[in-house]
């Protein structure tokens, strides 16, 4: 078992961390919102006053922060913590950042003799709290292999993409096609309402067809169609559509870097944006179907 400092006590962070404390591990958290601390607390882990008093003693460090700017300002800034952080600890971002942010922040790990991999999740708030994420993963396998117990205890697949920054680049592609999948799916649905079709069984007739997909099957745009859909809920409680956004606009950044083109990643980073400014930008990504229909 081991002592682990984690950052970032989030809608993933929480359940991550509760999942760690239930393997036997020793937590000691941060998070700038008192509350998310309070509820680690209580699920058996120490609070630490600061980021800082969290990786004091840590064997291992995790940090699940909302984008690139909070990463590289917690490890890199003028008493960040890469200068605090005991020698010989492993360093686990699982935030989905820009690969270059990764990178960056992995070469500062190297440069300090800390390993570092990137570890950006796949699964969702569920997956989060079953422990059945799947980590995606960049960085020496060494230090995988070293991270493999503790990954293993949020999450139930570990796929090693390549260097450090590959599993963000890996993540990247995944959303990127989901945001497409999404908003098509949505799409596909709201026309067959408009000609008076059920929209459940119009989504039980996809989820067996050729677009079967996610969107069709566990996180249907549709309200009512799957009763634990975020949907069905008003939209709360899923991934956010601004975190879409965020990682539609990191995959346009990859693809510049590249010169890679990607229409419908660029298309679909222009409907959540929509969606954000309609003041969805708190719902659930699958609201992106408010823009094609009045859902009920
Ligand atoms: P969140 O906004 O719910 O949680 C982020 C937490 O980080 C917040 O509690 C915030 O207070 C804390 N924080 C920010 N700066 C901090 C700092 N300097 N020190 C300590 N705490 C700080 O976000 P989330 O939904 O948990 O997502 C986290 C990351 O995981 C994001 O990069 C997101 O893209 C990714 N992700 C989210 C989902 C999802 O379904 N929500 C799924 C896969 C990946």
């Amino acid at each position: 078992m081991s002592r682990i400092a984690f950052i970032g006590l989030g809608h993933m962070g929480g359940p991550m961390a509760a999942n760690l404390l239930k393997a036997g591990h020793a937590l000691r958290v941060f998070d700038l919102v008192p509350a998310v601390v309070d509820a680690a607390v209580a699920a058996g882990a120490l609070a630490a006053a600061n980021a800082a008093d969290a990786v004091a003693d840590a064997e291992v460090v995790i940090s699940m922060l909302p984008a690139s700017r909070h990463v590289e300002r917690l490890y890199l800034s003028k008493d960040g913590l890469l200068a605090k952080i005991p020698a010989g600890a492993l360093v686990i971002d699982c935030s989905t950042i820009a690969p270059a942010s990764a990178r960056k922040v992995a070469e500062a790990a190297a440069a300090r003799g800390l390993a570092m991999i990137d570890a950006p999740v796949s699964g969702g708030t569920a997956g989060a709290a079953a422990g059945t994420l799947t980590f995606i993963v960049g960085g020496e396998a060494s230090a995988l292999e070293r991270a493999r117990a503790v990954l293993s205890a949020m999450g139930k697949n570990i796929f090693h993409m390549g260097d450090a920054g590959a599993g963000q680049v890996a993540k990247l592609c995944n959303n990127m096609a989901l945001g497409v999948i999404m908003a098509a799916t949505g799409e596909a649905i709201a026309l067959g309402v408009a000609h008076g079709l059920d929209a459940k069984a119009l989504s039980q007739m996809m989820a067996v067809s050729t677009s079967r997909s996610w969107a069709t099957e566990v996180c249907n745009p549709w309200p009512g169609v799957l009763e634990n859909a975020p949907a069905s809920r008003g939209y709360t409680g899923g991934f956010g559509n601004d975190l879409m956004l965020k990682d539609l606009g990191l995959a346009a950044e990859a693809a510049m870097g590249t010169g890679a083109s990607i229409p419908l990643g660029e298309l679909a980073r222009n409907l959540y944006a929509m969606n954000s400014r309609q003041g969805n930008g708190g719902l659930d990504f699958s609201s992106v179907v408010k823009l094609m229909a009045n859902t009920p």
